[in-house]
Parts: structure tokens; C-alpha cells; sequence
């Protein structure tokens, strides 16, 4: 059987464009990757999602989200996306499990992870110390002093959940100034049990088995000096997750998937949605917004097809 489409991703950007196709009778498929609704799921406190004045935590949107697409007829699949053929139509797809796929159009919608610091210790220590998800692990680290890195929205949002398990949490940043918006900033300063480590990066996490220090060195005057904590929550930013598409498909330098204004890819029937090409807002809701357009294009482009036929190179590009 050949899909009519095929989302990959079920972060908001796939789960939207998922609710989208299926309410215009296109019968999609989602394909989820190993984590079912992205790093929205790995979110504690989603405060700035539309029509939901008191918050709500990112599994519950995420299950929401994927109860009213299913709820449409959008079939979800547990299940990671290994190749895909764009050279040739339909276009073809292997799974992890070991399914093949043919779609006549595709939304890519594999959304980011999270960015490693890329030092000694890090690899070792993850899992035991180390960690990207504070809503995942905050829970270990109950009366123990942590740090996070990073000076974004991310590190502060997550730094002051963090506030509720650890006794101290010691925000380290690499300037002065944090990126974060005010009213993160604001609640940050303002927690008795932040401390902020200002100009200063990780040079190497350490610890037997267990993270028990972090050696730091001030990026203005040299110094080094050594942080004992038991835990490190890195939030220094995210990579796409387009690996997947190199050589195939266009990217920018940092892997980001170009597209047109209606997120058209270069290749006709395959559209990008959400953080897999937006290196601007990465928001949930702008995702979402993304998961809409892309579902609307890729109707109009079946509904050529079907008329028309796949489009010749000359046409396409036309
Ligand atoms: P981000 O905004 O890109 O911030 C990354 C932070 O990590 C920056 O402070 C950056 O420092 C620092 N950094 C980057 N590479 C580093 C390195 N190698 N070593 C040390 N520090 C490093 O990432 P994010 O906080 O994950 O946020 C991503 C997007 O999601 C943003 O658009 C953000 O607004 C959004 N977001 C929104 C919310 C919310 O609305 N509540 C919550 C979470 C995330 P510099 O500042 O010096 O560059």
C-alpha cells in the first residue's frame, strides 16, 4: 500500500500536521521516533501554550495532542525512521522495526535535540549524573546540590523547576547576560536557591561512576576553579534531527532543512515542519503552527497529483 502521507515526528509540529491531514480524509501515518511527542514531552510547565491559562505539563499537551489526532483517524506508529529514497516517487521509508514504507508525500517534522557540551566526563557520566531533562531526573537529585549550563530560556525554565528537588542549583553561563526572557530572569534571580556562575564554562565533568564536581574555568580571567555537585543539567540549545536527510535534501551549516515560504522542501511532496527548519521562534505552539501549514500543503499537493501526476524536474522547479 502507498500512503498518502506520512508524517515523521510526533512533537507539536507532526501531531498537528497528523490532526490536519486526517481531519481532510487523507488517512496519514505518523511515524513517532523513539520518543513519543519530542522534547515538548520533556517539558515540566508549559505556560505559553494557548487555552491553557494554568499551565500544563508537556505529556499531558502531548497526549492531548495525539488523542485528538487519532481521534480524526491519524494512525501512530511507536517507531524511528532509519532511511528514506527521495530520488524516487513514491518515496520510500525503513523503519528501525524493520517496516518499509512508500508515501506520496511526506512531512518531515523530526524536530531537534539536545546540544552535548562536548567535554570530558560527559559521555561517561550521562545517566549518572549528567542529564538533558530535568523533568525526567529532577527527581534524583532530591537535598543534592546540581548546576546547569546555558544562559537560554531552556536553562531557566528547567534551573528553577530543578529548585524544587535540589538544595542549591548554580546556573552557569558563559557571559554576563542571560538570553533567557525577564520574567524567567526575574524568578531566577529572585530564587533563594539559584546561584549564578557568570562568565564561566564547563572544562570537564568529574566523578567515579558519579558525578561529584564540574571544573570550571572563567572565560575572562583564565581562572579555573571546581564546582562539587552531584548533578549537571545541560540546556545549551539543540541540533536538528536531519541527519537523516543529508546528501537529499538542503541544509543550512547547521543542519537546519531549507525550505520556501510554505515549507516546500526542494524536492516536490516533501514538506518540512517545525525545529527539523526553524532556527528562529522554536516554539510549541509555532510548530504547531508549522504542523498546519505543511499538512494544507502537502493536501494541495496530493490533490495536484492526482490530477496531474508527479510533477516532471522542469515543472517543479519551475
Ligand atoms: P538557546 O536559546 O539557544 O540558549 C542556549 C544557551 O546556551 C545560551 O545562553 C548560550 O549562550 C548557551 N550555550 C550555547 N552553546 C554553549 C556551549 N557550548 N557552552 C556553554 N553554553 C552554551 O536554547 P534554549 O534555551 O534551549 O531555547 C531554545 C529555544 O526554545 C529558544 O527559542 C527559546 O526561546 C525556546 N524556549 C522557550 C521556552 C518558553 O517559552 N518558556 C522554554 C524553553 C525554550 P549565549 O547566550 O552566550 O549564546
Amino acid at each position: 500500500m502507498t500512503e498518502n502521507v506520512i508524517v515523521i515526528g510526533s512533537g507539536p509540529a507532526g501531531l498537528t500536521a497528523a490532526l490536519y491531514t486526517a481531519r481532510a480524509n487523507l488517512n496519514p501515518l505518523l511515524i513517532s521516533g523513539n520518543e513519543f511527542g519530542g522534547q515538548i514531552a520533556l517539558t515540566n510547565e508549559v505556560e505559553n501554550y494557548p487555552g491553557f491559562p494554568d499551565g500544563i505539563t508537556g505529556p499531558e499537551l502531548t497526549e492531548l495532542m495525539k488523542q485528538q489526532a487519532e481521534k480524526f483517524g491519524a494512525r501512530l506508529e511507536v517507531d524511528h525512521v532509519s532511511k528514506v529514497n527521495l530520488q524516487t516517487h513514491p518515496f520510500t521509508l525503513e523503519t528501525e522495526n524493520g517496516a518499509h514504507y512508500q508515501a506520496k508525500s511526506l512531512i518531515i517534522a523530526t524536530g531537534a535535540s539536545p546540544r552535548r557540551l562536548g567535554v570530558p566526563g560527559e559521555l561517561e557520566l550521562t545517566g549518572r549524573g549528567v542529564s538533558y531533562c530535568a523533568t525526567c531526573d529532577g527527581f534524583f537529585f532530591r537535598g543534592k546540590e546540581i548546576a546547569v549550563v546555558g544562559g537560554g530560556d531552556s536553562a531557566l525554565q528547567e534551573g528553577l523547576f530543578l529548585t524544587r528537588f535540589a538544595s542549591r542549583v548554580h546556573i552557569v553561563h558563559r557571559r554576563n547576560a542571560l538570553r533567557a526572557q525577564p520574567i524567567l530572569q526575574a524568578r531566577a534571580r529572585e530564587n533563594p536557591k539559584i546561584n549564578f556562575v557568570w562568565d564561566s564554562i564547563v572544562e570537564e565533568i568529574k566523578g567515579n561512576g558519579s558525578v561529584n564536581a564540574l571544573q570550571l574555568v572563567n572565560v575572562r580571567t583564565g581562572a579555573k576553579s571546581e564546582l562539587p555537585v552531584q548533578g549537571l543539567f545541560v540546556y545549551i540549545g539543540h541540533i536538528p534531527n536531519t541527519q537523516l536527510f543529508v546528501g537529499q535534501l538542503d541544509m543550512d551549516e547547521e543542519g537546519y532543512l531549507k525550505v520556501d515560504e510554505r515549507l516546500h522542501t526542494k524536492i516536490p511532496g516533501v514538506f518540512a515542519a517545525g525545529e527539523a527548519h526553524d532556527h528562529i521562534f522554536k516554539q510549541a505552539v509555532v510548530s504547531a503552527g508549522f504542523g498546519c501549514m505543511a499538512a494544507m500543503e502537502a493536501e494541495k499537493f496530493l490533490a495536484t497529483l492526482e490530477h496531474e501526476g508527479y510533477p516532471t524536474p522542469e515543472k517543479a522547479f519551475a
